[in-house]
């Protein structure tokens, strides 16, 4: 098996991997030998670098080993324009995993500068900084994506589950207070687990 650069182990939402390092972790082949057969396959064409057959395997035959064989590649090779393009074609799993190799190489200003394209690059600009702790930042973040229509409900339902975790309970109060059912709804189910663990 070629080496990767990254680990694919388990990990959280964010930080994990969907698609990268995903070959032959269920199987897909039937047997055990076709699995190490398609694998060799693989790895012979990634050591010919025979890019051009991965594509047609991956995308014309929809052959997801050799999809994930060519997205480790980019990876691998820090090949954001190549990921991007794939994103832009439509292709939902190529942005994810370029989401997941800025957000697992701490990369917060190309993060940002995706966003200016891909409006729910924001949602993984706004994790990014959360996990760095910054928290006013994540929180901004998240306020802006909830403008953008396709993002407004997940985003805002977001913020204020981070608003809660961050002891911003006023803030919530507020927003409850104001007419915000998600936020009156979240705010009452956070009030009674407190209540509990008290
Ligand atoms: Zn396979």
């Amino acid at each position: 098996m070629s080496q990767r650069r990254y680990c694919a182990d388990d990990a959280d939402q964010w930080a994990g991997w969907s698609y990268y390092g995903a070959a032959h972790r269920y199987d897909v082949h039937g047997t055990s030998e076709a699995a190490s057969s398609c694998a060799r396959v693989m790895d012979q064409l990634e050591a010919a670098g025979d890019e051009v057959r991965l594509r047609e395997l991956g995308f014309g035959d929809g052959d997801r080993c050799a999809f994930i064989r060519l997205i480790e590649i980019l990876v691998d090779g820090d090949r954001l324009d190549d990921l991007r393009i794939l994103a832009r074609d439509g292709d939902g799993r190529a942005f994810t995993t370029l989401m997941e190799l800025l957000f697992r190489t701490d990369r917060v200003d190309q993060l940002r500068a995706e966003a200016d394209e891909f409006p729910s690059a924001r949602l993984w600009l706004a994790q990014l900084h959360l996990r760095r702790g910054e928290v006013d930042a994540g929180l901004a973040e998240l306020a802006a994506a909830e403008l953008d229509p396709e993002l407004g409900w997940s985003a805002h339902s977001e913020r204020i589950a981070q608003l809660l975790r961050f002891g911003r309970v006023a803030d919530v109060r507020a927003m409850a207070e104001a007419g915000d059912r998600v936020a009156g709804r979240r705010l009452r189910r956070f009030e009674r687990e407190s209540d509990r663990s008290q």
